[in-house]
């Protein structure tokens, strides 16, 4: 388990990703006084800027809170494919928690992938946001059945995507596997210039960007506050935790785990060099590998994860890691150039149901948790914004149930 108190953005990725040149941030300063606001957000990466930017369209007086440069913890490290397939297929989710249910949160991540773009599209945000078609493969322990399953399964949960076999898929992509689930309605982005974009967005509208580290909460009933290591104090309507995978004493759930994956960005390809789309490729293995390309014809290649939460073993698994990577993408790609233009690694926080976990601190009404983990986590961040702002309106609805930081852990049914 990270610890909150000494874990900084250091411990969470190493190595340099793609987006480190992004726009500038907001200027960010420290408290003077002790200040009141209606919200304040501690942490300003992805999770924290989606939160600032609807919040303040939603006419809250706003405060981000973060001890670090906003963006600059795993947010940088994130590959960024906005994917509404959830890393837990449709079958495994619905033998957890029953089709209905199941499906209802497929939608609700379809939508939120939906949400996320319409939002962009209306606020003109420059973060290489592109629509894409996702494409998953057999591998592994899931072959053409259990592909066919997940297909009639999304199909019932009138989710769109359409499978192919071998000889289609080989045609269509270049990809020599049994099978794939090719499936609109997805993205890809600059994760970075994005956390940087909305923040402007919430700045332009007055909220305030703070630079401290926030060092105990308080939050009952009635009232809720955060006291900052330079001494003051923030009086709220609402704290947000928008950690990311350092989580405050008292917040853990005993869903969530973190672990540790890697990714690597090659030289700009020759464009006859990609596949069609580009779409986002990922493969439905345990043990998965993923790719995607950037504007400018890189690909970006992640997987290898392994169950470690420390950056010194994080570090000394690099270069292995880095030339397994290559390896997987020769073999997927055999036309691509295996050149190495970025390789980092990050914190990779993960639930057993492969759910964000959103909503009341337990305990503590006027605190709303904004932790959306996984190979969805940016997606499940949009999702955490709206459904905190409805809670903050005094909202309630029986999905939010399903995120509930809270939910006991599921058995199989
Ligand atoms: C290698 C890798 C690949 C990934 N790929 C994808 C992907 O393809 N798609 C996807 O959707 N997701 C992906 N993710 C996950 C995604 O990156 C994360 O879910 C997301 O970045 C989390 O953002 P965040 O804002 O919650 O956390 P962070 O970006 O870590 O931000 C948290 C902020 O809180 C601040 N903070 C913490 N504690 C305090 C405190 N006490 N006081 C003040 N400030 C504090 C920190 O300084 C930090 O800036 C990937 C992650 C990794 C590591």
């Amino acid at each position: 388990m990270l610890n909150p108190e000494n874990t900084r953005q250091d411990d969470l990725r190493s190595g340099h990703s793609p987006w480190l040149a992004g726009p500038p941030r907001p200027a960010s300063a420290g408290l003077d006084a002790d200040i009141r606001c209606d919200v304040v957000i501690v942490g300003g990466g992805i999770t924290g800027a989606l939160a600032a930017e609807h919040l303040t369209a939603l006419g809250h007086d706003v405060v981000v809170v973060d001890r670090e440069r906003e963006g600059f913890g795993s947010t940088a490290a994130s590959t960024a494919m906005l994917q509404w397939e959830i890393d837990l297929p449709l079958r495994r989710l619905a033998a957890l928690y029953g089709f209905d249910k199941a499906a209802d949160i497929y939608r609700r991540s379809f939508k939120a992938v939906e949400g996320l773009r319409d939002r962009i599209a209306q606020l003109e945000l420059g973060c290489a946001f592109l629509a894409r078609d996702t494409v998953y493969l057999a591998a592994g322990e899931v072959g053409p059945r259990e592909l066919l399953d997940e297909a009639i399964l999304r199909q019932k949960a009138g989710l769109p995507g359409t499978l192919l076999d071998h000889a289609a898929l080989l045609g269509a992509f270049g990809f020599d596997r049994a099978a794939a689930i090719v499936s609109p309605g997805s993205a890809e982005a600059d994760p970075l210039s994005l956390c940087h974009a909305l923040l402007h967005v919430a700045a332009g509208r007055g909220a305030r960007m703070i630079r401290d580290e926030v060092v105990s909460f308080d939050a009952t009933a009635a009232s809720a506050a955060v006291q900052l290591s330079g001494g003051h104090t923030i009086e709220a309507g609402h704290v947000v935790l928008a950690t990311g995978y350092v989580m405050p004493d008292g917040v853990g759930s005993a869903l969530h785990r973190v672990a540790s994956s890697w990714a690597l960005a090659t030289l700009p390809q020759p464009p006859a060099a990609l596949w069609p789309g580009p779409a986002l490729v990922w493969e439905a293995s345990e043990d998965y590998v993923y790719c995607r390309t950037t504007t400018d014809g890189r690909i970006i290649i992640g997987g290898e994860d392994e169950e470690t939460d420390d950056p010194e073993r994080r570090e000394a698994l690099a270069a292995a890691k880095t030339a397994a990577l290559l390896g997987k993408l020769r073999a997927l790609v055999p036309g691509a150039e295996p050149t190495l233009g970025h390789a980092w690694s990050g914190a990779f926080g993960q639930t057993v149901d492969g759910l964000p976990l959103i909503g009341r601190v337990p305990g503590r009404p006027r605190m709303l948790a904004a932790y959306g983990y996984g190979g969805n986590g940016i997606t499940f961040s949009f999702l955490a914004s709206r459904l905190i702002g409805a809670l903050i309106a005094g909202a309630d609805a029986p999905w939010f149930s399903h995120f509930a930081i809270d939910r006991p852990e599921p058995t199989r049914l």
